[in-house]
């Protein structure tokens, strides 16, 4: 695979200041499929001081010429959407047509929104004898995941630059070079030195030194919950905002009225697919003590049919994690009727799709994010329980609810503690915000909700 061995940044790639590099390893079969350096304090120091001296300009760039910049490279993603879905495969381990569909799709789909979201975003408005301005909030310091890798980069890349700020990314220690690509794509599409920045790194390193820098205005982070309350206090302590987009343990929530096969078929992919590495992930099914026995047989025949589809979790840490919370599982009492606690390969990091019944919700595989291909059925009495137990976690991404009316799902979606539901389904929607309530998160991502979180507001009176 391609990769740079230095730092994007003033618009150019530069050495690193140090020599440590990071090996990317390819997890379905091992193999170092490149090198990237990791950065240092001073390399994200360089990246920022030029992401400050880029700010006045861009910020002062019309709306209109911000948007052409994120239209073109809307259309360079495009343009190279194989060369990113085969990245992703390599560094990610994902199948090649969920790479196409969704790893390159979706970013696509995303950079094309804030095109036109930077064209027609009222900027400024009149309220009464006053003019608002909504202006950028200034350097953003963007940390994200692998999970989702270019996703998660264009989901705060692009409502930044279309809001006038000026970016330095931090992306993941495992897929960088997807990050690389995005950084030469932003260059083809014209974007201005110094407007989008690039340092890769460790987590402990660099990451921490960009969520600490005094240079940087708002830190959006996506990420486990245990490093974004470390970046909150940090944040915190600098009177600095944050935006956080954290874990998940999303309720799958079928009632009885419900298309019961629909609903489990779907729901089992929803939590196997990207090997359960979606932090949205609905990975705690909720079923009907008398449609519980046939819901657990469903599901486990769909987890045993999706065994051939699925591409291994992204690292030899991530396999061992989650095969440790299938043993805690299995040790805690619930009953596992697919997968289990032994890796199926021998070469690359691989977990059988997994599905355990008998769950009772204080089990740990019911409260904790496992972040593997690992699903969980807990049995309800009646609807008050099935609110209960769907609203019984620390998290609050996501989650589902079906029903044989919408109007009735509509209804239980309204009391579930959760920033997004699905109802019978639902579909992705790039213009919907997405983020948490309680632990999974503050501030939202995509549409115009994703868009103000990367602005500030100024009153002028009249
Ligand atoms: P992680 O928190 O370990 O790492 C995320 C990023 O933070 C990486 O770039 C990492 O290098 C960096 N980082 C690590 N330690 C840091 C520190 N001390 N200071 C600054 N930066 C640091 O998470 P992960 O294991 O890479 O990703 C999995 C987690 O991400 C899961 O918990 C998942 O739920 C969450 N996630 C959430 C969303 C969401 O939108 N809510 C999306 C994807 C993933």
């Amino acid at each position: 695979m391609k990769a740079h061995d230095g730092m994007y940044i003033d618009g150019a790639w530069h050495p690193a200041a140090g020599r440590d590099v990071i090996e990317v390893v390819n997890p379905a079969d091992e193999q170092v499929i490149g090198r990237v350096p990791a950065g240092t304090a001073e390399d994200v120091d360089t990246a920022v001081r030029a992401a400050r001296a880029a700010l006045p300009g861009w910020a002062a760039t019309p709306p209109a010429e911000r948007a052409a910049r994120l239209a073109a490279l809307r259309d360079v993603l495009e343009a190279r959407k194989d060369e990113i879905a085969e990245t992703v495969t390599a560094e990610l381990g994902s199948p090649l047509k969920f790479s196409q569909g969704v790893h390159a799709g979706v970013p696509i789909a995303v950079a094309g929104s804030y095109a036109e979201l930077a064209a027609t975003y009222a900027f400024e408005e009149k309220v009464g004898n006053s003019t608002v301005h909504h202006e950028p909030i200034g350097v953003v310091g963007a940390i994200t995941p692998w999970n989702y890798p270019l996703h998660q980069i264009v989901a705060k890349a692009a409502p930044a630059l279309a809001a006038g700020c000026t970016v330095v990314l931090k992306p993941a220690e495992d897929t960088p070079l997807v990050a690389q690509l995005f950084a030469e794509a932003v260059h083809e599409a014209g974007v201005p030195a110094g407007v989008f920045n690039l340092v890769t790194g460790r987590g402990p390193v660099a990451g921490q030194a960009l969520a600490e820098h005094p240079g940087v205005d708002l830190v959006s982070f996506t990420g486990s919950t245990a490093v974004g309350r470390q970046i909150a206090a940090v944040a915190g302590a600098a009177i600095k905002k944050v935006a956080l987009e954290l874990g998940g343990k999303s309720a799958n929530v079928i009632l009885p009225s419900a298309d019961l096969a629909k609903a489990v078929n779907v729901g089992v992919a929803n939590v196997m697919s990207n090997s359960g590495q979606t932090c949205s992930a609905w990975t705690r099914m909720l079923v009907h003590r008398d449609q519980y026995d046939e819901a657990v047989e469903l599901a486990a025949a769909a987890a045993a049919k999706y065994g051939e589809r699925i591409g291994p979790v992204v690292s030899a840490k991530q396999q061992e994690r989650v095969l440790g919370y299938v043993e805690k599982g299995v040790a805690e009492g619930a009953r596992l009727v697919a997968g289990g606690t032994e890796a199926p390969r021998e070469q690359g990091y691989f977990v059988s799709p997994t599905v355990f019944a008998d769950v009772t919700p204080e089990m740990t595989i019911a409260q904790e994010e496992i972040f593997g291909p690992v699903l969980s059925i807990l049995k309800y009495e009646d609807e008050e329980d099935a609110l209960r137990i769907a609203n019984g976690t620390v998290y609050g991404l996501a989650g589902a609810v079906w029903a044989g009316e919408e109007a009735e799902a509509v209804a239980f979606a309204r009391r579930m503690d959760t920033g997004q539901v699905d109802i019978n389904g639902g579909r992705f929607n790039p213009l919907a915000p997405f983020g948490g309530y309680k632990q999974s998160g503050v501030g939202r991502e995509l549409g115009t909700h994703g868009l103000a979180e990367y602005l500030q507001t100024k009153s002028l009176q009249f």
